[in-house]
């Protein structure tokens, strides 16, 4: 594939190491470089077009070429191109972010932290959580309990709550301070006969459970995704939040939600908090707050807990916490921007007009051999691959047929996201219904190319 060493190709092999990539297989396989966008499509380098199932990493929610983030980047670069927020300094567009996310995250939250990704804003999440439970004297509730198949990121302790076995072995992880409770999926985890509601019984009796056998004032947060995306696409039992949830405050335990999924529509309402009923002390966003156009992040806090912390940092005399870039007045402008136009163009609007559509089209997949269920809400969605229908057999690994339809629907000029056992969509807000059948007709060939492959 590389055989000019001056190729791109070649330089990326001689060059680059890859994230989440078979790093042996790539230098024989080598990149798709993509050179360009326009709406819900990328472009590769061949000129070869292709509708973006996934926005990027679950992320680019206005599309490959909004105009105007690039100029409100442009408009920030000459004005002051760089500055921080470190000692008290600032700047206009990181206090007009804050305040337009203060206007439409869930209430209670009051205060904002930014960082430059998902996982540094659940790190900074974690850390938040340690300070305040020592500024109001509790300093050993401070272990968060994760979930199975949870994914918070990859930084060391974001890497430790996210719960996912790839992320662990051999990477020494995850390190101490992390318990570990259910995924809440009935399809996978649901026992044979057990219905929906005796499904969430349990989940919240384990993890009640789970405090009590760990002592409830060892125990500061609880962290979840409402729908956990890379864990498979989990979207929760109706009643299970709240009833989760019920179970944290009679423990005094923090609700750590992370939205960098889910936040900005792309369940349907402006947060999978809304959708799910959560009522969160501590949220975190990222990808669909700048449209991923630049990188920004933040950890959204209850005004409780910023009282306290403001307090305990009073009397230490400074909160020594903070990234160079946090607040940057560039990712921050290019954030605002993209708040503007979910507002002014409804983007909520348009997802709760579209969506059904997607789930539609997903759930008549159902039917196909290789589906064992297809999942989703808004515009995130997945069919869970299996070889038995009846006992919810799922596809071993080993069989490749996951990464093969991704393959043969990238053939299609369609990306779509591969599990071992599982694909997933979760294009762009702003596509249309045409677009989402140009998406879900690839993905269905790609089905049929997947079970023709695996006979
Ligand atoms: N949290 C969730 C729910 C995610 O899906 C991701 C990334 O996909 C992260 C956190 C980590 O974000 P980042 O890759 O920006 O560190």
């Amino acid at each position: 594939m590389a055989s000019n060493p001056n190729s791109l190709a070649a330089r990326d092999i001689a060059s680059l190491i890859h994230p989440y990539t078979n790093l042996e297989k790539h230098k024989e396989t080598g990149p798709t470089i993509m050179a360009r966008g326009d709406g819900v499509y990328v472009y590769d380098d061949s000129g070869k077009r292709y509708l973006e199932g996934m926005a990027g990493l679950w992320s680019t929610s206005l599309g490959f070429s909004e105009k105007r983030l690039v100029e409100a980047a442009t408009r920030q670069m000459e004005a002051l191109p760089t500055y921080h927020i470190f000692g008290g300094r600032s700047t206009e567009p990181s206090i007009e972010l804050a305040e337009a996310l203060l206007k439409i995250v869930p209430k209670g939250l009051g205060k904002v932290l930014f960082a430059n990704s998902g996982s540094e804003a659940n790190d900074q999440a974690a850390k938040i959580v340690w300070f305040y439970h020592n500024a109001i004297g509790k300093p050993l509730k401070k272990r968060i309990i994760g979930r199975v198949r949870g994914y918070h990121g990859i930084t060391v302790f974001a890497g430790s709550m996210t719960g996912q076995v790839a992320n662990h072995i051999e990477w020494d992880l995850p390190i101490g301070g992390v318990l570990r409770t259910d995924c809440p999926s009935h399809y996978l985890f649901g026992e044979p006969g057990e219905t929906e509601a005796q499904f969430v019984d349990r989940l919240v009796g384990n993890l009640e459970a789970l405090i009590e056998r760990e002592g409830p004032e060892t125990i500061g947060a609880f962290i979840a995704e409402p729908v956990n995306g890379a864990g498979g696409v989990i979207v929760p039992p109706k009643d299970y939040f709240p009833r989760i949830q019920e179970v944290l405050r009679r423990h005094d335990i923090l609700m750590i939600a992370d939205e960098v999924i889910c936040g900005f529509g792309r369940t349907g309402q402006m947060f999978g908090c809304d959708t799910f009923g959560i009522e969160p002390d501590i949220m975190t966003v990222a990808k669909a707050l700048s449209s991923a156009y630049l990188p920004i992040s933040a950890t959204v806090i209850s005004e409780a807990i910023a009282e306290k912390i403001t307090a305990h940092a009073g009397k230490i005399g400074n909160f020594a916490h903070g990234f160079t870039y946090a607040g940057h007045p560039v990712a921050a402008a290019v954030a605002l921007e993209t708040l503007r136009i979910y507002e002014e163009r409804d983007i909520i609007a348009h997802v709760q007009e579209v969506a059904p559509h997607l789930q539609a089209r997903l759930r008549a997949l159902a039917a196909h051999p290789l589906v064992g269920e297809a999942r989703g809400v808004g515009l995130i969605g997945a069919l869970q691959l299996v070889t038995d229908k009846a006992s919810r057999t799922v596809l071993p690994a080993a069989a490749g047929i996951g990464p093969l339809i991704q393959a043969r629907a990238m053939e299609r000029g369609v990306i779509i996201r591969a599990s071992p056992d599982a694909v997933f969509v979760c294009p762009p807000l702003i596509i249309t219904k045409a677009e989402i059948d140009e998406l879900m007709d690839a993905l269905s060939a790609a089905l049929d190319d997947g079970l023709a492959e695996a006979e």
